[in-house]
């Protein structure tokens, strides 16, 4: 479905997701207040529009309160997302996510009502850490500073073994979401079934338990 998205500040952060959600076919409103980012913006947004975010009156204006979903992308200027992020709260637009700086940021921002709160930076230099340690990792899904869901592949170690003979639960307390095999995802494997290098195995645990499995068992 077509859903309305404005984003505030043509970075590089902003305008990616311009971009993306642009081409995904989403209605979608840039506004910067570099002319030249705007007119650039022309040609993967639906509308881009020359304003400064901070100034309320200038927002209105804009009708941004039409929108249900803003995302703040200014970056290095705090005190411009801050000021920013409090008018959209004050003009009650629904959904306020907001690219953060840094922890103090992050304090402010929730404090003032932002509805996501993005780390952008630290979080792909999360999951670049993630990947460069395991090569076994190929993707990965954060659910709190301890959890994690990971699709991890296995080696040849389970040639000949089942999800029985893995024992998973009990030996590594995490749980076996689905196996793909072969490109097809079976989110109800079979426990007995042999196992093959080359299987994915989505798993989800405590980021502890989710290595120790890895490095154990595949
Ligand atoms: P990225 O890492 O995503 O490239 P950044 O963290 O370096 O971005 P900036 O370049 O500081 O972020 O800001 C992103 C954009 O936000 C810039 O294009 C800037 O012109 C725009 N911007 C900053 N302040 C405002 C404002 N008050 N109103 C509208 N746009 C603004």
């Amino acid at each position: 479905m077509k859903k309305q998205f404005a984003i505030i500040g043509l970075g590089r952060f902003g305008t990616s997701i311009c971009k993306e959600l642009y081409h995904m076919g989403h209605e979608v409103l840039a506004i910067d207040k570099d002319e030249k980012k705007v007119e650039e913006a022309n040609q993967f947004a639906t509308h881009a529009i020359y304003a400064d975010a901070t100034d309320e009156a200038s927002l209105i204006k804009i009708g941004i309160r039409n929108f249900e979903h803003v995302i703040v992308a200014i970056g290095e200027d705090i005190q411009a997302s801050i000021l920013c992020t409090l008018h959209l709260k004050d003009l009650d637009v629904p959904k306020v996510w907001v690219k953060a700086q840094n922890s103090y940021h992050h304090k402010v921002l929730e404090k003032i009502g932002a509805d996501r709160i993005f780390h952008p930076e630290k979080d792909m230099g999360n999951r670049i850490a993630e990947f460069l340690t395991s090569e076994k990792v190929l993707d990965y899904i954060d659910l709190s500073a301890d959890y994690s869901i990971v699709e991890i592949l296995a080696t040849k170690k389970v040639n000949g073994k089942s999800l029985i003979d893995l024992d998973v639960r009990a030996k590594y307390g995490c749980t076996v979401l689905a196996i793909k095999q072969k490109g097809k995802v079976d989110v109800t494997p079979n426990p007995n079934d042999p196992l093959h290098q080359g299987d994915i195995f989505v798993v989800i645990g405590n980021k502890r338990d989710l290595r120790r499995f890895q490095e154990g068992a595949l």
